[in-house]
């Protein structure tokens, strides 16, 4: 297996109002091709900074980080964004597909920004891919016309037409209803056999059953199961007796 993903004491600090949020703090996390990975943890511990800083959206305040082979955390911006899309398909958990463009030319979109591809070549990918996510049929649709679910799907469908070395999924199932998750987790887990690799952020124990390899992110930095149940039992204990003093 080739390591797609390198992380090195990755860490990120946000400033704002005065205030230094340290949002990761140390982590260490390598993914291979191939590989589904589930990313989990309480609210806040930095899940989707994570994400973010894996799929090159954001930079590291410090750390090292190799994707597919070339160190990416001293890079501008523009280099960023060129790598990202070659590199990087996601998926977010509001869709984020664009209002005014049909199911198509949403899907078709990211092939814009691609040097080379022609108007019937983006056409004719845009379709395969609708075509994986089980789409084809809505491609004049737009985004008001069509479920979440069904939402979700072309979301997919756009994350992968550019053949990205990994699909990275934010809480995909975040704003559907049961049936309609377990379909889009269904579709992961057969892009996932057909050789694609994922990691995703879920806070859904179900969920995250669906990946080879789980981890566990807790104030910022990678730790096993086990320390995380006792973090949070720790956490909950402090949290009882504040509000016990409280009302003392
Ligand atoms: P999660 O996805 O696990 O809920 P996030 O990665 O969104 O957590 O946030 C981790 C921490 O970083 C939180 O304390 C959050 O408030 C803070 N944070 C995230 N993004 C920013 C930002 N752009 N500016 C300032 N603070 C941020
Ligand atoms: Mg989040």
């Amino acid at each position: 297996m080739t390591q797609l993903i390198e992380m090195t004491d990755i860490r990120k600090v946000f400033y704002a109002d005065e205030v230094e949020t340290h949002a990761l703090a140390g982590i260490h996390l390598s993914i291979d091709a191939g590989e589904y990975v589930a990313i989990s943890g309480p609210s806040g511990c930095g899940k989707s900074t994570l994400l973010s800083l894996i799929g090159l959206l954001d930079a590291p305040t410090d750390g090292r980080y190799r994707l597919n082979g070339v160190s990416v955390e001293d890079i501008n911006a523009s280099q960023r964004a060129r790598i990202r899309n070659k590199e990087i398909g996601f998926i977010f958990q509001a869709f984020n597909l664009i209002g005014d463009l049909n199911v198509l030319e949403n899907v078709e979109l990211p092939l814009t920004y691609r040097d080379g591809v022609s108007k019937s070549e983006r056409r004719e990918r845009a379709m395969e891919a609708l075509k994986r996510v089980g789409m084809a049929h809505r491609i004049r649709h737009f985004p008001s016309q069509l479920s979440g679910g069904q939402q979700q799907r072309v979301a997919v469908a756009r994350a992968l037409v550019g053949e990205p070395s990994v699909l990275l999924a934010d809480e995909p199932t975040g704003n559907l209803d049961s049936k309609n998750g377990e379909a889009v987790m269904a579709l992961l887990a057969e892009l996932h056999a057909g050789g694609v690799t994922i990691c995703m952020v879920t806070h859904d124990p179900r969920y995250a059953d669906f990946a080879d390899r789980q981890v566990f992110v807790f104030d910022g930095q990678i730790v096993d199961e086990e320390t995380l149940h006792k973090l949070r039992q720790e956490e909950e204990q402090r949290l009882e007796e504040q509000i016990g003093q409280a009302r003392a």
